[in-house]
């Protein structure tokens, strides 16, 4: 769709709203209504076609997303569309997986919309490791266990290579986003930060839909697992061990994910 700018139109807003880790159930009332009002849709990748459904039919729909390797849309090309349809008068959602503040261009994109002098709206959404703290029952932060939790991502992003601590007094829950196809190099980094090597920890693949797939295992045998399908979250400390004794619904051992994989 080609868009004229007009100067005495009113400019659209910007909404940048999180969609949750995948099941439509998980939108928040918020984050439905801004999709229903939208003109234009620009979405991630990760986002599912149950929640692209919810849009208003006439509104533009463009995937943004980029999967590995097949970089559809750079970033500025992003930045430019949003602002292009918003200063064109349509009312733009621009939506995320999970919360659109946790390893997203969110920066990028609210100093884009705010340099072009357009308004901006943040809609937060329930972030991967809510969902997969729920997936596995357990929290993140039981008090007997884990006084702090840490969410870093597995890649480095831009120039900054994510440390791993080591464990601290109290204990600590850490959730690594974008955690790769090899365990075995991930717990090799945290058993490089001291972290003991019968740590429990769990890899959870598609959190909240219906290929929800859970591991369990330490960080002694985790390296064995895998990889299950992207996208996939792991988390690590002595919470993961609350997981021992659940029902056994969507759990893979790691023999049963090796004799599959
Ligand atoms: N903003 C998102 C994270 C984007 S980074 C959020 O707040 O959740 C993308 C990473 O999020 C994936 O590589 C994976 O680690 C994690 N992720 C997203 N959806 C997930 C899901 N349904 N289950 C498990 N991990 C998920």
């Amino acid at each position: 769709m080609n868009l004229h700018h007009n100067s005495n139109l009113t400019p659209g807003k910007i909404y940048l709203v999180g969609v949750g880790p995948g099941d439509p159930e998980l939108l928040t009332l918020r984050a439905l209504r801004a999709l229903r009002s939208a003109d234009a849709v620009l979405h991630d990748a990760l986002v599912s076609p149950e929640i692209l459904a919810l849009a208003s039919p006439s509104a533009i729909i463009e995937n943004v997303g980029k999967r590995c390797g097949a970089h559809r849309m750079r970033q500025h090309e992003i930045h430019e569309r949003m602002i292009e349809l918003a200063s064109a008068g349509l009312t733009v959602v621009r939506l995320q997986g999970g919360d659109p503040l946790l390893f997203g261009r969110a920066a990028e994109e609210i100093a884009a919309i705010a340099r072009a002098g357009l308004e901006c709206e943040i809609i937060p959404g329930v972030t991967a490791a809510s969902a997969a703290a729920a997936a596995a029952q357990i929290s993140l932060t039981d008090r007997t266990s884990a006084a702090q939790v840490l969410f870093l991502t597995g890649h480095r992003a831009g120039s900054l290579q994510p440390e791993i601590p080591p464990p601290p007094p109290g204990g600590a829950t850490i959730v690594t986003y974008m955690p790769g196809n090899s365990y075995r190099e991930l717990a090799d980094r945290f058993r490089l930060a001291g972290w003991p090597r019968e740590t429990p920890c769990l890899v959870i693949s598609e959190a909240s839909t219906p290929s929800q797939a859970i591991i369990h295992a330490t960080l002694d045998t985790i390296g064995d697992c895998g990889p299950l399908p992207a996208p996939a979250i792991f988390i690590a400390g002595e919470v993961a061990r609350l997981r021992e004794g659940l029902p056994s619904d969507n759990l893979l051992t790691c023999a049963s994910v090796r004799s599959s994989s």
